[in-house]
């Protein structure tokens, strides 16, 4: 008998084998420059690794059917079969072997496929000779995309641990293979430039619609072509003057990028390149490159070896933001290579209609583009929240992350449509469908401009009702004069975006400046402050978070509660901002515990009453608790006797109530905050509300949704915070809707059994 320790170590090593093997094939795979190149590294590459005697991909060809219009798969790769039968074999589903396991969407593992009543034979593919056969689907969010096919001359089944290998292989390539798919792959033979014309799903960055011309934007250089060249002693000097000069050009390059954009970016936004002109001077880079000089290395392989050793510190950080950075190291590595190098590269060109591709879109790579130009920005990773995201939507430039399925080989010079709204890009769209977001953009055209003759008359219901109409944001550029004055102040500052870019906390004096002019813009009207709400999805660069819930873990008011020296700095701040002006209200995030809220009003109290002693400031703000931790729902009569207001966060409400992460893209389509439940429990809110008396809004993105904001009105909130964009549909659903009419209808809606049959019906039924 194995000794029980080494039969141990027997699994261990399998298990690690496998996953080796899995990690290669994929990284692999990623590498591949199209989609025939994928297909054979992964038959080649299974066939091998379980000992096969063929391996084959079949691939969905939805674009040409049967003659009764049902989809056909088309054998796409093979190792083993005869090749040319690769494009030439098609099955119906349900047709032999391959096409039942598509149909059941289930494995099937026969010891000798000929006898199986659905066994069909294709002589084309030389299969004859082969028994033992095992086929499992490929799947893609529910939707079966192919079948991955081994076949064995032995008349014996493949056992389970083949099988479920096989199993694990097919389930991590869906990735790979859909966006193979959308390129056009599955008919890659019969036609090349056919590209698949439905949306591919991304996170919505920015919003807007945009229509234009693909730019991907590749470095140009990569490190991994720099040869490392000793230097002799004499020398070291004249390399490190040489970096000394390619920093300071790339310096001037940044500064060339601001000005670049100029006008259309504010303070905060800046501290963006601000972030990297501090990268080019700290000390861990620019000093470490001139030590490595130092020990005998010219100056592109000491630049390499720094900005490697940096790059794989970041990538292997678990935090999203963190992660990131290493994209900016990086990009500033690459700028400063291009430097060094004699053949600088050619400078890339943007036509009219620019739309910015890239894996990742820097701030740098945005502001490189001609403002003018840039129509839309696509980018297969990144996040809601990233910089380029907030970017984006300070310059109202529409964008989609995180499109794990973009075909970043093909996209180039492809037309394309961003629909920044809906988080979707269209590649090569149809003509119909470009006359459809023709048609779209002129209405919203028109929209825009009818909706400016709204901003004169007030918002007030058809029956007379006055909604308050408030303005999140964050970063002062979101804010076009017009617009400002347009609304009844701000009901959503969110204090994080000024601590996101920068390098580190910022001082009380500097918050005190940010945060007055802010108020000073809006006074008399009120401003809402949210304290600092950091974590989850929002990390600072400075202060590493590594948890494996963010959502869950230590956000919003946990982490300012646990560093009451950043709290009571920024509720000083706040505070001091507001003196002579008392246009303040204090709004605390993800409150989840009466004891939060205690412990953050004996911050806040402590805080006035220093600042009463040190500079007489007697102001005392209104204090608000946002509602969107489950908990803190059935907690409202307690909270109504502590604060005087609450605000909903049908984000983070939606998000915690569903068990549905908002910025997954995987999971997106469960999240939906017109779900049945999230309706019921802002009834439940609001009446309770109202026994206490308290006053209630609604900042989540529900509020600037015209559909949904008149749902709201029907559950009698008329506090309503939005994005500024939002603010003219919104008013101009309000001016023509009733309250009453939107009240009479909740008891329906109520009862309701989707969040598609609640849309659907307040589609029919409200002015939009
Ligand atoms: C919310 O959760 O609805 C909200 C307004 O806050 P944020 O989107 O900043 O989390
Ligand atoms: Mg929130």
């Amino acid at each position: 008998m194995i000794p029980k320790s080494s039969r141990r170590s027997n699994v261990d090593e399998i298990h690690n084998t496998v996953l080796k093997f899995l990690r290669s094939i994929i990284q692999e795979v990623n590498r591949a420059e199209n989609i025939d190149q994928a297909l054979t590294i992964i038959v080649t590459r299974v066939k091998k690794e379980l000992s096969a005697d063929a391996c084959s991909v079949y691939l969905l060809d939805h674009r040409n059917p049967d003659s009764d219009g049902r989809e056909t798969l088309i054998l796409s790769a093979t190792d083993g079969l005869l090749p040319q039968s690769v494009g030439e074999v098609r099955l119906k589903f349900g047709e032999g072997i391959v096409g039942l396991v598509a149909e059941r969407a289930e494995p099937i593992n026969l010891a000798s496929a000929a006898e199986h009543p659905s066994y069909s034979y294709f002589p084309e593919t030389g299969e004859a000779k082969f028994h033992g056969f095992l086929g499992v689907p490929i799947i893609h969010h529910r939707r079966v995309l192919g079948v991955l096919v081994l076949q064995q001359q032995q008349e014996s089944h493949y056992n389970e641990d083949d099988e479920t290998l096989l199993i694990t292989v097919a389930a991590q390539l869906t990735g790979a293979i859909a966006s193979a798919e959308v390129s056009g792959g599955v008919s890659a033979q019969a036609d090349r430039r056919r590209v698949e014309r439905k949306p591919l799903h991304g996170i919505a960055g920015a919003p807007g619609i945009a229509m234009g011309r693909a730019v991907l934007v590749v470095a140009q250089l990569t490190f991994d072509v720099v040869a490392e060249r000793t230097i002799p002693d004499e020398e070291v000097e004249v390399e490190q003057q040489r970096l000394r000069v390619a920093i300071e050009a790339v310096k001037q390059d940044l500064l060339q990028m601001e000005s670049n954009l100029d006008g259309q970016l504010l303070l905060n936004d800046s501290a963006l390149f601000e972030a990297y002109r501090m990268i080019l001077d700290g000390d861990s880079f620019r000093s470490r490159i001139l030590e490595e000089i130092a020990t005998g290395v010219a100056a592109p392989g000491a630049l390499r070896r720094v900005v490697t050793s940096h790059v794989e510190a970041f990538s292997s950080m678990e935090d999203l933001y963190l992660r990131s950075r290493a994209e900016d190291i990086l990009d500033l590595g690459l700028r400063l290579l291009t430097k060094l190098q004699p053949n600088e590269a050619p400078k890339q060109k943007y036509p009219k209609n620019t739309i910015l591709v890239a894996d990742i879109v820097t701030a740098a790579m945005l502001a490189e583009v001609p403002i003018r130009r840039l129509q839309g920005i696509v980018s297969r990773r990144g996040s809601g929240t990233s910089h380029t995201a907030i970017l984006a939507k300070a310059l109202g430039i529409p964008a989609v992350l995180g499109v794990d399925e973009l075909p970043l080989s093909r996209v180039n010079a492809l037309e394309m449509i961003v629909d920044g709204n809906q988080g979707e890009v269209i590649l090569r769209p149809t003509k119909q469908i470009k006359k459809e977001y023709r048609q779209l953009l002129n209405q919203q055209q028109q929209q825009d401009s009818a909706l400016e003759a709204i901003y004169q008359y007030p918002a007030i219901t058809a029956d007379g009702i006055k909604v308050q109409l408030l303005a999140n944001t964050g970063l002062m550029a979101e804010l076009l004069e017009k617009e400002r004055s347009q609304t009844d102040g701000v009901g959503l500052y969110r204090t994080e975006y000024p601590f996101m870019v920068r390098d580190r906390f910022p001082g009380e004096k500097e918050q005190v400046r940010v945060y007055r002019k802010v108020l000073q813009e809006f006074h008399p009207l009120p401003v809402t402050m949210r304290t600092l709400d950091i974590g989850g999805d929002k990390a600072l660069p400075y202060f590493p978070m590594v948890e494996d819930n963010p959502f869950l873990g230590w956000r919003g008011i946990r982490f300012t509660l646990d560093h009451p020296e950043i709290f009571l700095a920024q509720l000083r701040a706040m505070l001091q901002a507001n003196a002579g002006l008392g246009n303040l209200r204090i709004l605390f995030p993800m409150i989840c515990t009466l004891k939060e809220l205690d412990d953050s009003l004996v911050l806040l109290h402590q805080a006035q009453e220093e600042l009463q002693q040190e500079q007489g400031i007697t102001e005392h703000p209104e204090v608000g608790v946002m509602i969107e931790v489950p908990s803190a729902v059935y907690l409202l009569p307690q909270i109504a006797e502590r604060a005087d207001f609450i605000s909903i966060g049908s984000n983070d409400l939606t998000q915690y109530l569903l068990a549905v992460d908002r910025n997954n893209a995987q999971v997106s389509e469960l999240y939906d905050s017109l779900h049945p439940s999230v309706i019921h429990v802002l009834k439940y809110i609001t009446d309770q509300a109202r026994i206490s008396g308290i006053e209630v809004s609604v900042c989540g993105e529900m509020a600037g949704d015209p559909v949904a904001a008149f749902l709201l009105l029907g559950l009698g909130i008329t506090r309503l915070s939005m994005n500024v964009s939002s603010l003219a549909r919104v008013k101009w659903m309000i001016r023509n809707s009733s309250q009453k009419r939107s009240r009479e209808v909740i008891p329906e809606l109520l009862r309701l059994d989707s969040a598609d049959a609640i849309r659907k019906r307040l589609l029919e039924i409200s002015p939009h």
